[in-house]
């Protein structure tokens, strides 16, 4: 049900649930300007004026028909104020911008419904105006960055703020203004005070979060795993309908005084906790918002479980049974909220670490096959990469040429130019060899002044052309001192390799040829028999 309602965000693809979607969330709600959803931001004054008219529109209308409905009743002043949620909604939502909306609305609500003067629906409605809007500035003060519903921290700063601060104005400015214009004795000071506090309190504790989160001001992550799979819509409807029309069964008739009624009541709490923590929050605190006037409606009617004579006060337990389920599905989902939010970081570190422990080991797999000299594969990774090649070769019938090659007389060069000299002219071998070769030509350095070359495909000719011009390639290093033996020169065994022969085999009969080479004069190209 959640993901149909306007505004959700959709659901993750895979892998690790709600991550994608938590992430997005978190960017959307930092980006911008948590108190103004999108639909609100960069308007034009046109625009917050139809608003405002909208507000004190809407608070006009409420404010009848609650006024009139308690009335009705005997009650008066209402026991739940359902205009101070939509005041409250209003100052997060536009803060000052939304005032003077707030400030008409109530003004028509006193001075039309309430009959008040026009002096006394003033002053009050300056509380009504102020409250609100300070309220929802400490709020915005306490609050988290993100998830005013799904925090604690944002529920006790919702409740201190938007609940308990705005109610406080509301009922001081208010008791004051009637104390001052006469309207009140100062005896009944105090009482009408607690009254005013509590209506407000509670009208817009019970109200505020539900119109909050439709308008967007607030929203709540999606709940992870919650799909809109046909039968899960179902099943969420059917929850949902289900408790609203149990409310409405049990406020809508006189219950038998023996059953402990007032008690069972309570069970309500639970299908509201299943609700937020399974659909949503919004979906949870509408019903909360609905329950509330339901209970409101039955229990002053004379109705339901508390007037079935087990309470003393039946309209002050009713608001205790709405205060408690709002209470208990606000913590809990907030509790639940920081749980999974830890999750999914932890969850989004393990991803991370994991991909720079695969990152370290890919480069510490090339650092153990790399020569640090030269830069070239050295022995362990030459023989692990030509074997594979060796294999491939083999399996597909190419020919494989291989080639091992020795600097002359390299003791020499050590003695003359340093090791740093010789170290040199290895690196030079590396670099000047590079470009006789193609991509695909594995070349290796073997150990010392031995180096090593597979030629996957090349047929003994072939091979043998490439050592020639190997050979070549050296002669033409330079090293920036004199050779001892005037250039560099190299003894060369080259092989192809055999049907069913193993990489050490060929290795070994390469060698061989190597040797002969040294021993026929260095500087040549000896092939394997
Ligand atoms: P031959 O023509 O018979 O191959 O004579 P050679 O002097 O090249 O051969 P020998 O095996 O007697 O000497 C190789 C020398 O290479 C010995 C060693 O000090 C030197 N060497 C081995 N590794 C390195 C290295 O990393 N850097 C330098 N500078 N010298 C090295
Ligand atoms: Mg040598
Ligand atoms: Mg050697």
């Amino acid at each position: 049900m959640s993901t149909t309602f306007p505004g959700a965000l959709p659901l993750p693809p895979a892998g690790v649930p709600g991550l994608a979607d938590w992430r997005a969330w978190m960017r959307r709600s930092e980006g911008t300007d948590p108190w103004l959803p999108g639909w609100c931001q960069a308007r034009s004054t046109t625009f917050w004026l139809g608003i405002n008219l909208g507000v004190a529109l809407v608070y006009l209308a409420l404010g009848w028909a609650v006024g009139r409905f308690f009335a009705a009743f005997g009650l008066f002043p209402a026991p739940i104020w359902l205009p101070a949620g939509l005041a409250a909604t209003a100052a997060m939502l536009g803060g000052w911008r939304l005032v003077p909306g707030i400030f008409l609305g109530s003004f028509l609500v006193n001075g039309v419904v309430f009959s008040a003067s026009p002096a006394l629906a003033a002053a009050i409605s300056v509380g009504n105006a102020l409250g609100p809007l300070l309220g929802t500035k400490l709020t915005r003060l306490l609050r988290p960055t993100t998830g005013l519903f799904t925090r604690f921290q944002g529920v006790v700063a919702f409740i201190l703020g938007a609940v308990l601060l705005h109610a406080l104005i509301t009922a001081s400015i208010g008791t004051l203004s009637l104390l001052a214009l006469g309207n009140l004795p100062l005896e009944g000071a105090g009482a009408s005070w607690g009254a005013w506090l509590l209506c407000d309190a509670g009208g817009t504790f019970y109200f505020a979060p539900s119109l909050a989160l439709w308008l967007g001001v607030e929203r709540t992550p999606p709940v992870p795993g919650h799909r809109t799979r046909r039968h899960a819509a179902l099943l969420d409807g059917s929850v949902w309908l289900g408790t609203a029309g149990l409310a409405a069964l049990i406020f809508s008739i006189h219950l038998p005084p023996r059953l402990p009624s007032p008690q069972l009541v309570f069970l309500l709490a639970v299908p509201l906790s299943w609700i937020a923590l399974r659909i949503s929050l919004r979906a949870a605190y509408t019903l909360l918002t609905l329950i509330c006037i339901i209970a409101s409606a039955g229990t002053v009617a004379g109705l339901g479980p508390f007037q079935s004579g087990g309470a003393v006060n039946p309209m002050q337990s009713a608001g205790m049974l709405i205060v408690l389920c709002g209470m208990n599905i606000l913590t809990l989902l907030a509790l639940v909220s920081e749980r999974r939010e830890a999750e999914w970081a932890l969850a989004d570190a393990n991803r991370m670490l994991e991909q720079r422990v695969g990152e370290r080991t890919e480069q510490l797999r090339l650092q153990a096959q790399t020569d640090a000299l030269t830069g070239l594969r050295n022995r362990w990774g030459f023989m692990a990469q030509a074997e594979a090649a060796l294999g491939e070769a083999q399996r597909s019938g190419h020919p494989f040429g291989f080639i091992t090659f020795d600097l002359d007389h390299f003791k020499a060069i050590n003695d003359c130019a340093g090791h740093a000299g010789g170290d040199m002219v290895l690196r030079m071998v590396a670099e000047n060899c590079q470009p006789v070769l193609r991509r695909q030509d594995l070349f290796g350095r073997l150990g010392g002044e031995e180096f090593a070359i597979a030629l996957g495909g090349l047929d003994p000719e072939a091979t043998r052309a490439v050592a020639e011009r190997l050979r070549d390639a050296l002669r033409s290093i330079k090293p920036g001192f004199s050779l001892p033996a005037g250039e560099l020169t190299a003894s060369f065994g080259i092989a192809t390799s055999r049907p069913g022969e193993s990489l050490g085999q060929l290795l070994l009969r390469a060698d061989k040829a190597l040797y002969i080479a040294k021993n026929a004069g260095r500087d040549q190209v000896q092939e394997a028999v």
